[in-house]
């Protein structure tokens, strides 16, 4: 009576799980795989598959990850797992009988039913097998019935039955039991699907935050690089400020150092600077007591020059208005010795000490002779001048001399040197000087402008100015030359003529002549040097002329005390004069001796007059011939009765020329006896 009853098919015999794992050990009949593939009474519980998802998804993962709790947190406890596990075979086949249960599917159901407990509806944990099963002895398996033994089958069939009823009584109350876990699994599952779906807004406004949220780390990704880019390059800049800090804290160190320092120099200073003023303030007040005393010594000091002036003046009177200073000459290399006792030069009533004022010339004269035949002793002519100069006298002696002449120019006496003499006694090297430029042969004129020049500016301290206009011509046969003349006039310049300056002026001025300014030594060296050579044109052109012409060279000099109106000015004439010699009476009278006679007479013309101009002021009278040479006429301001003269009368020391130097000394003599009225400056 294997009937369909006990088919594995028969839906009223489908097993729980439970006994299928039992019937699979115990019972070796198909009835074993049966209970797996019931279709669960659930299937009139059908869903939609969404329901069966929702309800399943838990599921699913619980299955999978039995060790571990489920991660959602439930505010409501959990059915047990058993509820759920039998609706997935049951659910999915609820139409239609499933033909097999896969044992993957028991296995997971004995696995539940394990951890179940037991409901109160629960079939005892007996074997169902054993339960329902014919009793059998020893464990053994009862022994077949024989065939015969219908009663005995039928009770054995019975009691199966019984057995079988029992059981399906227990799986009918199970199967309730189960399909109220399954409901309370379906309600379970739709709690879990809405709270799936918050759970899924949940994760979506999640995952929306999460994708913000990675745009926002985007962001600020993009953000931190832009902003660590800009940090590299703020860390640079800072590096490179610090550096320049450390740099300018250096550099304020350094300036702090200086400032302290200046500081100190500034408190030194200041100290030094109230010292200072408190000095200034006394020097001031000194300043003023000096000052009153500078003016006091000024004024002083301006009447001692006057006083000085006033006794200078006297002085060069006392000394004589016209003073005659004679000069002999050396011997020139190859020239004779003359003999001993020629020249003598006599001491004074002091001695030698005293300045050489006598010369004693001695002169034998051949055309007498003694009644004896014996030649004549020498004629000795004794001669006392103002000063003498023996040969060995320098240029500087000589100077020495005069200085104090000249200074009476600066004061405002005219003056006038002359050099007397024959040609070749020295005229020209005692005016202007030797040969070759030597300083220590430099003549009267240099020296003496440059005596002036100096004086004129000492006296510049005291408030005198003065200036210098220098003139240099030579008259020559009665004619006016300027020596000064240069281009086209130079040496051949035009006649010259001597003229008042104005109606009714006493200055004289030469015409065409030129009146050069001069203050300084080289001027007046260009000018000497411009004069010789002129003369020396004129040389090659009339023979020797420069010894048969007098050379007038005049400076006039204009001082003036602006602070106290005072002017003074006289000129000061440096003549060298034209050779003195005279014409030997007996030479023939060729053309060249007539002209040279011409001009003979002319120098000794000019010569005499120049004497009796002399002569006459010497004896005051009413009329002096100045207009009877053109070199009286020249000189007549420098010769009146305020002027102050002084000759050279330059003598040869040769005995070759001993007559004309006779002639020379006595003329000099002449001169010499000669008194010029009290001289007065030209004040004005
Ligand atoms: P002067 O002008 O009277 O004709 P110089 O002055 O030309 O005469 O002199 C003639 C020569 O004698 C020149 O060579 C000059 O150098 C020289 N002489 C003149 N006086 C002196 C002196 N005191 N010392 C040296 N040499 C002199
Ligand atoms: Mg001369």
């Amino acid at each position: 009576m294997s009937c369909r009853l006990f088919s594995p098919y028969c839906c009223r015999f489908r097993r729980s799980p439970l006994l299928e794992v039992k019937g699979n050990i115990e019972v070796k009949r198909p009835l074993v795989k049966a209970p797996s593939r019931l279709p669960l009474p659930g299937s009139r519980f059908k869903r939609g598959p969404d329901q069966m998802e929702d309800a399943l998804e838990p599921e699913k993962k619980r299955t999978r990850g039995l060790g571990t709790a489920p991660k959602i947190a439930t505010s409501r406890p959990r059915a047990p797992a058993l509820t759920t596990v039998p609706q997935t075979q049951g659910q999915t086949a609820a139409p239609k009988v499933p033909k097999k249960t896969g044992p993957r599917c028991s296995t997971a159901i004995a696995t539940v039913l394990k951890n179940q407990k037991p409901g109160p509806a629960a079939v005892p944990a007996q074997k169902p097998g054993t339960a329902a099963a014919p009793p059998m002895l020893g464990g053994k398996k009862p022994s077949k019935r024989p065939a015969w033994d219908l009663k005995g089958q039928l009770c054995d069939l019975t009691a199966e039955l019984k057995c079988y009823r029992e059981r399906t009584q227990t799986l009918d109350q199970e199967n309730e039991q189960l399909r109220d876990q399954l409901r309370e699994a379906q309600q379970q599952a739709t709690v879990l699907g809405a709270e799936r779906r918050t759970l899924e807004g949940e994760l979506a406004r999640v995952q929306a935050q999460a994708e913000q949220g990675q745009q926002e780390l985007g962001n600020l990704s993009a953000r931190v690089l832009e902003l660590e880019e800009r940090l590299g390059t703020q860390e640079s800049l800072v590096q490179e400020l610090q550096k320049e800090q450390l740099g300018l804290q250096e550099e304020r160190r350094g300036l702090a150092t200086r400032l302290e320092e200046q500081e100190r120099r500034l408190q030194t200073s200041e100290a030094a600077l109230s010292g200072s003023q408190a000095e200034v303030a006394s020097l001031r007040q000194e300043t003023v007591a000096q000052a009153a005393l500078l003016a006091e010594r000024g004024e002083r000091l301006h009447g001692l020059e006057m006083e000085r002036r006033r006794l200078h003046n006297q002085l060069q009177e006392l000394k004589g208005n016209i003073r005659v200073f004679c000069r002999v000459r050396p011997v020139l290399p190859g020239e004779p010795t003359p003999s001993p006792g020629f020249l003598l030069f006599p001491s004074g009533p002091g001695g030698p000490s005293d300045l050489p004022t006598r010369l004693s010339l001695s002169r034998s004269d051949e055309r007498r002779g003694t009644l004896s035949g014996a030649p004549a002793p020498p004629t000795r002519h004794d001669f006392s001048f103002d000063r003498v100069f023996p040969p060995g006298s320098g240029q500087d002696e000589v100077f020495e001399e005069i200085a104090m002449l000249v200074q009476s120019a600066l004061d405002g006496y005219p003056v006038c040197i002359f050099a007397y003499g024959q040609t070749g006694s020295g005229k020209t090297f005692t005016m202007e000087g030797g040969p070759g430029g030597d300083p220590q042969v430099e003549g009267l004129i240099p020296r003496a402008l440059r005596h002036l020049f100096s004086i004129a500016q000492e006296l510049g301290g005291q408030g005198w100015t003065y200036s210098f206009v220098a003139s240099y011509v030579e008259i020559y046969n009665e004619t006016v030359r300027d020596l000064l003349a240069t281009g086209t006039r130079k040496g051949q310049g035009g006649e010259c003529e001597i003229r008042r300056a104005g109606p009714g002026s006493e200055e004289l001025t030469v015409t065409n002549a030129r009146y050069v300014p001069v203050s300084c030594e080289k001027e007046v060296e260009a000018l000497l040097h411009l004069a010789r050579q002129n003369r020396a044109v004129a040389r090659t052109a009339q023979n020797e002329r420069s010894s048969r012409s007098h050379s007038v060279f005049q400076l006039q000099i204009s001082g003036e005390h602006a602070a106290r109106g005072l002017q003074c000015g006289a000129p000061l004439s440096l003549v060298d004069l034209a050779g003195s010699e005279r014409l030997d009476p007996g030479l023939a009278l060729g053309p060249g001796e007539r002209e040279r006679l011409r001009e003979t007479q002319a120098i000794n013309s000019s010569l005499s007059t120049l004497g009796l101009v002399i002569m006459a002021l010497s004896n005051k009278e009413s009329h002096v011939p100045y207009r009877n040479s053109k070199l009286t006429y020249l000189l007549q301001n420098s010769l009146g009765g305020s002027a102050k003269m002084l000759m050279f009368v330059n003598i040869s020391p040769l005995e070759e020329n001993v007559s004309e130097s006779l002639n020379s000394l006595r003329f000099a003599s002449k001169v010499n006896q000669c008194v010029i009225g009290t001289a007065q400056a030209n004040r004005k």
